[in-house]
């Protein structure tokens, strides 16, 4: 911070600072005790195929409604979570837990498997404990690791390549699923992505949007697709809200589409019923009739 005048002389905050630091601090306050009393919750969003109209994968997203905050969007909550290392930790285990919980709900109903997808802090993949937490959780939750997708940001991969590549192997070591979260708008470049054991490419939503109206948005995603496949790497497209995006994704050929267009983030009770009728169930279909 730097020194400004103010009206009684100099102080290192104005007002707005002021305030700020205290809805941080009151935010991050009223965070723990929420994460202590499990006040949190876990929304899922489907992954759909597009040429089956399965479901193939359900990311989960936390919710945070304070009693006195209000609604508190993980825009605004997960980079204070992301700055507290303790507190990062315990919420990772928190999440690890309930998604893979629910998971196992879900795939206990179903036919076909569907896989969760968890999204990791940057600073948490390098974290020591952090296979030790996911094994617990998989294991408490009695889940396949093959069940389970960790969803990193580019961020999170370019600090520490070497680390990152490491973390990575451990996971697919053990059989859990990688993607590279919001694809498009960090600084991979290709020599990263070529050395990292990724399974899943998501587009980030910001390509998505133009991609009906603006020619190169759309070769830009055709360019991620050929790329994807030159690597081997499934491709999912996130964000997609309209009709006409999905027409153009099509037509590109991706094959995996997220987005309000498909299905809004829901609760677990709510995903059943969806996840009945877009995929087989065990005990209303039996195989071949
Ligand atoms: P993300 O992982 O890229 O998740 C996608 C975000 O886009 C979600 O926002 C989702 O609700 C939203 N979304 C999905 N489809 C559409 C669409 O068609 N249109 C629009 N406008 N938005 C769509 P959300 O839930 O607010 O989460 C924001 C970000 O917060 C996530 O981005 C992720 O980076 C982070 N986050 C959420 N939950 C967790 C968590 O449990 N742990 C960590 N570390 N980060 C989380
Ligand atoms: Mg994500
Ligand atoms: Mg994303
Ligand atoms: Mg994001």
């Amino acid at each position: 911070n730097i020194a400004k005048p103010s009206q009684g002389g100099f102080s290192f905050y104005d007002d707005g600072d002021e305030s700020r630091v205290l809805r941080r601090d009151q935010m991050t306050r009223a965070f723990i005790e929420s994460l202590a009393k499990s006040r949190l919750s876990l929304v899922f969003q489907p992954i759909v195929s597009y040429s089956t109209g399965r479901v193939v994968a359900c990311e989960a997203l936390a919710r945070w409604e304070d009693s006195t905050l209000g609604t508190v969007s993980p825009g605004e909550f997960i980079p204070i979570v992301e700055d507290n290392p303790m507190l990062c930790e315990e919420f990772t285990r928190w999440v690890l837990l309930r998604a893979c919980q629910a998971a196992r709900v879900w795939n206990d109903a179903l036919e076909e498997p569907v896989k969760v997808n968890v999204n990791i802090s940057a600073t948490e993949l390098y974290r020591e404990g952090l296979i030790g937490d996911i094994d617990a959780a998989l294991s408490s939750a009695g889940l396949a690791p093959e069940l389970l997708v960790i969803e990193v940001t580019e961020q999170a991969l370019i600090q520490r390549i070497d680390r990152a590549v490491q973390a990575l192997e451990m996971l697919k070591s053990r059989g859990i699923r990688t993607a590279l979260d919001d694809f498009g708008t960090g600084y991979s470049s290709l020599s990263y992505l070529r050395q990292l054991p990724l399974d899943t490419l998501k587009i980030d939503r910001s390509f998505i949007i133009d991609l009906a109206t603006d020619c190169t948005a759309r070769e830009v995603t055709r360019g991620i697709v050929n790329i994807g496949g030159a690597l081997k790497i499934n491709v999912v497209a996130e964000g997609v809200e309209t009709e006409a995006q999905q027409a153009v994704l099509g037509d590109i050929g991706i094959e995996q589409v997220q987005g309000y267009l498909w299905h809004r983030p829901m609760a677990c009770e709510a995903l059943g019923e969806i996840l009945m009728r877009a995929n087989a169930c065990r005990d209303v279909i039996s195989p071949g009739g």
